[in-house]
């Protein structure tokens, strides 16, 4: 099988190219032609002389990515069902928004982490995905909505928040994230790149000395150490005492803030005495607080908060001076919120919306 393009680096392009072609700007022709214009046949890299193109496209592929299957929920949002090359299947989430559009990437196919209250845990890791597929995910997204050789129209924010455990799969989330921001690639800010984490402390710590780095988000679900060991048992080789004191030596940039993402469960972590003790545990921490409408999922034993238990919350951070919003799901009824990637096809979702 044909090897992928998408996921080099300009240097590794250069090392490709050299016995070809080994004018120095060779490299950087076809990295644009992939990255920036998202050519979908090597053929249409026509800075490039016809030969070379031809003898490209003969050994390699741009991608190897396909898309299996489009979603559209009634809000906007696209789920992505795509196939990778051994056929394992990933999701990739499009949500459009008032003032930009964000895509919400994969970093592993399923994730070995057993959040509770996740259907992607449900899978368990079944492999990390190599930095080509996580820029494919953009890089076909985008040819979706807009064709390839077209500039997106709108403000464009990257959220690493769909199946996985960035911080697992380190060294191809990092390079997938300098790809993405390579002003002669798809030159997107790193400061519209946002990664999640369940905690990995040691990597929180790593990630604050990269030069190119994300913003940080941290789930959090739970403010003891007793509840969080059993929503998140990750709390159990990081508990909160050490999380926290990672994020506090984080350093921040300019307007930088570390979010964190709580969940709320009914009855299980969203009290007002819930509510407190976050506010003495961010403490110390340039902190804004993202409360998520539990999204449910027929395997899952969990129920959503009312919504005026999720507004007392708020309203209870937010005297105290902590950021907070609530994000609103989007795309819950094709199963494209969060919690709710396993990869799901036609069948399946079909199934799960038919009332019992
Ligand atoms: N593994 C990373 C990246 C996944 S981000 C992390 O844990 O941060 C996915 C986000 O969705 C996390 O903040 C998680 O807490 C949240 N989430 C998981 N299941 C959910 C559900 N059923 N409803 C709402 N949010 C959920």
């Amino acid at each position: 099988m044909r090897e992928a393009l998408l996921g080099r680096t300009r240097e590794e392009l250069k090392e490709l190219l050299r016995a070809r072609d080994p004018k120095p700007y060779r490299a950087h022709q076809l990295f644009e032609a992939l990255h920036r214009r998202r050519i979908v046949d090597l053929r249409a890299a026509t800075d490039l002389p016809l030969p070379l193109r031809e003898a490209l496209a003969a050994e390699y592929v741009i991608t190897d990515v396909e898309v299996a299957d489009v979603f559209q929920a009634s809000d906007g949002t696209r789920r992505y069902l795509l196939r990778l090359r051994d056929g394992v299947r990933i999701e990739s989430v499009w949500i459009p928004e008032p003032y930009a559009d964000t895509i919400c990437l994969s970093t592993q196919a399923g994730c070995p982490l057993a959040c509770q209250f996740c259907m992607t845990a449900r899978l368990g890791l079944l492999r990390n995905l190599e930095a080509g597929e996580i820029v494919a995910q953009a890089w076909l997204i985008l040819n979706d909505l807009y064709g390839p050789e077209a500039k997106p129209k709108r403000g464009l924010n990257l959220v690493l928040m769909g199946m996985g455990e960035p911080l697992l799969n380190y060294e191809n989330v990092m390079k997938a994230i300098r790809l993405f921001c390579d002003s002669r690639g798809m030159n997107i800010s790193q400061r519209r790149i946002t990664l999640s984490t369940a905690g990995v402390v040691p990597r929180i710590r790593r990630l604050a000395t990269e030069p190119i780095r994300p913003e940080l988000a941290i789930s959090l679900a739970a403010t003891t150490n007793a509840l969080r060991d059993q929503l998140m048992p990750i709390n159990r080789r990081w508990p909160l005492e050490e999380l926290l004191a990672a994020c506090r030596a984080y350093p921040l940039r300019r307007n930088e803030w570390i979010s964190f993402e709580y969940v709320m469960l009914e009855g299980i972590n969203d009290g007002e005495e819930d509510a407190r003790r976050l506010i003495r545990l961010l403490r110390g921490i340039r902190a804004k607080v993202n409360v998520i409408p539990y999204n449910p999922a027929p395997e899952l034993p969990f129920a959503s908060s009312p919504e005026s238990r999720i507004a007392r919350f708020q309203q209870i951070l937010r005297a105290a001076g902590i950021p907070t919003f609530i994000r609103r799901p989007r795309g819950r009824e094709i199963a494209a919120a969060c919690g709710q990637l396993a990869a799901r096809q036609r069948e399946d979702l079909a199934a799960l919306l038919t009332p019992s």
